[in-house]
């Protein structure tokens, strides 16, 4: 029986800061935190929770918002954070799907929440204030920790669901534990590591990744409500450790502030959720002197591998293996294929999560008999073990019955002088089944056209994978973590044909 809030718990040194402003105002410091917990703990509990039931919280990011994810893991509630850009249907169906005992909202909301669900949700403001924290002295400062087992639900997190209905993807108490012990001593966190924190805490990158880093070493972390380059920029000198998705760093690379001088303490720059150019990685490392350390995980696994701290950090990969993940890539029969060809990834390990939230079919379809989960990611592992992630399966584009992995196209695309990113996508096609479509994004002031681009692919890659057409747009579209949105792309160029 082991709570993971114990870990976390385990962490706190009195006195020492746990979450400050990039104004350098302590905002809470870890003695606060058991009684904070408690105090929130106990709110919850009157508001009618009992172990077991679903929180489900749908709030700006603000210290509080972590405190009280904090409480539900020690008092045994399943804390079950939502996107803030949710929209009724969405939270119509997650209510349905979740049947929450306690809703957290912003103020503005409560009404619509009341009448969805006929609880009376708890409130939680971007300032951090609401019913949930009002006059919060009032509540013990004591509070018994909820005894779980390693496999106790205690978080659920929605997949995007871009294919069929959102999955809640069922993370345990052993999951979380297992995740972060492993990844702290990989990163070699230290106590006196400052975390800049400017990811949303609704989703694994900022509420795992980000968070339970620090806390579990009693490590400071400036929290900002979000990303903006210059605040980071300003807090940099002050912070060792930052945590981004691609687009934060090339939003970063954009200001010229961003220089070897503002990162001179910074210890360890990582990124995630979606995939790193490497024309990002190499700026990065020569403008700041910092090589980024690129890992891959997703909701249901955490994080499955990293680049190493020590090692060579491969530019492109996402590294190897974490100690205790298994990686393999199988073909479509499910035979381990060689290394250095393409496949589907799967994993194994104490990270994996338990299954979807009341889904047992979809659970079972995505595990394969000897355990491990099937990620839905295709990729390729070299012969040093490094892992290559060549995109979603469901974005393989299969043209004139041959199989095309878009990035080994939009690689060549990213490397034509005057093109800033692109994204491959198939459309479909009457001849072809489906026609490799180009959608690019040019440098400022290039003019570079279709043909030229087509014929580069031509003189480098084989016919059938070459792009029937190119499309020009100012940006490509990503949601909040940084991914593009590919459906996005099929639904707007798809209808226009080829
Ligand atoms: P999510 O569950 O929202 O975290 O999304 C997980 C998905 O993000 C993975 O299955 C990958 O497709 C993608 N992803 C995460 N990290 C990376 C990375 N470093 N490179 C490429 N794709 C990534």
């Amino acid at each position: 029986m082991s709570n993971v809030y114990d870990l976390f718990a385990a962490g706190a040194r009195n006195g020492d800061v746990f979450l400050q402003d990039d104004a350098g105002k302590v905002q809470y410091r870890y003695d606060q935190l058991d009684a904070m917990t408690a105090r929130l703990g106990n709110r919850l509990l009157r508001a009618g929770a009992a172990p077991t039931d679903r929180v489900m919280v749908q709030v700006q990011k603000s210290p509080e918002n972590l405190l009280l994810y904090l409480a539900c893991l020690r008092a045994g509630l399943i804390y079950l954070p939502l996107n803030t850009a949710y929209k009724a249907d969405e939270l119509r169906y997650f209510n349905d799907n979740a049947e929450p005992t306690v809703i957290v909202c912003d103020p503005a909301s409560v009404s619509w929440f009341s009448s969805l669900s006929g609880l009376r949700p708890l409130t939680l403001d971007a300032d951090g204030a609401g019913s949930l924290t009002n006059a919060l002295d009032e509540e013990s400062a004591e509070f018994k920790t909820h005894p779980c087992a390693t496999d106790d639900t205690a978080v659920i997190i929605y997949t995007s669901g871009t294919t069929g209905k959102p999955k809640g993807a069922m993370i345990t108490h052993g999951n979380i534990e297992s995740n972060a012990t492993t990844l702290s001593r990989c990163w070699g966190w230290r106590q006196d590591d400052v975390m800049l924190h400017a990811l949303p805490i609704y989703h694994v990158h900022g509420l795992f990744v980000g968070a339970h880093l620090p806390i579990m070493n009693g490590s400071a972390i400036t929290f900002l409500d979000r990303f903006e380059p210059n605040r980071i920029i300003s807090a940099l000198p002050e912070s060792t450790v930052y945590m981004g998705v691609p687009t934060n760093y090339t939003r970063l690379l954009a200001s010229p502030d961003l220089n070897v001088g503002t990162c001179r303490n910074m210890r360890l720059f990582t990124s995630g959720s979606a995939p790193l150019l490497s024309t990002t990685f190499n700026e990065f490392q020569e403008r700041t002197g910092h090589t980024i350390v690129e890992r891959y995980g997703m909701s249901e696994t955490g994080m499955n591998t990293s680049n190493p701290l020590d090692g060579a950090r491969r530019a492109g990969t996402v590294g190897l293996a974490l100690p205790e993940v298994a990686c393999r890539v199988v073909d479509d029969a499910g035979a381990q294929v060689d290394s250095e060809t393409t496949g589907h990834l799967q994993v194994r390990g104490p990270n994996v999560f338990s299954g979807y939230w009341r889904m047992p079919g979809k659970t079972a379809e995505e595990f394969t008999p000897d355990g491990y989960f099937r990620t839905g990611d295709l990729a390729s592992i070299d012969a040093d073990g490094y892992v290559s992630i060549v995109g979603r399966n469901k974005d393989l584009i299969i043209s004139g019955g041959l199989n095309v992995y878009p990035k080994e196209i939009e690689t060549v695309v990213d490397s034509i002088e005057g093109i800033t990113e692109s994204a491959v996508i198939g459309v479909p096609d009457p001849d072809f089944g489906e026609a490799v479509t180009g959608i690019v994004v040019r440098n400022p002031g290039h003019s570079i056209t279709e043909q030229e681009i087509i014929d580069v692919l031509r003189s480098r890659i084989a016919n059938f994978k070459v792009a029937k057409r190119i499309h020009f747009v100012d940006e490509l579209p990503r949601n909040a973590m940084g991914k593009v949105q590919k459906n996005l792309l099929r639904e707007r160029f798809g209808r226009q044909g080829t």
